[in-house]
């Protein structure tokens, strides 16, 4: 199985709660390494372009609301198939679907604040990883 690169974001309900640590603990446990991380205040025009895909939805305006409701981690994990097992990690996007021990069951409210959002394919992890840091900012982790 291939090193894979992934996105993660810790969103703003999860860092409201102030689970950041809890979150990246769970992420390191697993044996996937953080390479690149920072919190930002997202624009709705970031927020937008960040979920395109849904921009025809239903709950599109809702998403866009609380993405930019407060400050949020993004972050860089790599590790062995790391795109599907931090969506293994994450648990399903409704949290009352989630197994139990994943994050989305242990720390989102609802569908619509659900604590974590990761890349679903490497297509998507590419382009998230671009949205937000440039190649300078990805530290390979030798050592
Ligand atoms: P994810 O990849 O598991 O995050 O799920 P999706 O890519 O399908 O959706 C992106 C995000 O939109 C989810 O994490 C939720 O925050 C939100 N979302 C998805 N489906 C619904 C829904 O049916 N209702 C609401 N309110 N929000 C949703
Ligand atoms: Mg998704």
């Amino acid at each position: 199985m291939a090193i894979e690169r992934t996105f993660s974001i810790v969103k703003p309900d999860a860092v409201a709660k102030n689970l950041i640590g809890a979150i990246y603990g769970r992420f390191e446990s697993a044996g996937l390494k953080i390479v690149a991380a920072k919190m930002v205040h997202l624009s709705r025009e970031q927020a937008e372009g960040f979920y395109a895909e849904h921009s025809e939805r239903p709950f599109f305006k809702a998403l866009v609301d609380f993405m930019t409701s407060g400050p949020v981690m993004v972050q860089v994990l790599e590790g062995e198939d790391a795109i599907r097992r931090n969506r293994e990690i994450m648990g399903a996007t409704n949290p009352a679907e989630a197994l139990a021990g994943t994050l989305r069951a242990d720390y989102a409210d609802s569908i619509d604040e659900n604590a974590v959002h990761g890349s679903d394919a490497p297509a998507s992890a590419a382009r998230e990883i671009a949205y937000f840091f440039s190649d300078e900012e990805l530290c390979p982790r030798t050592r």
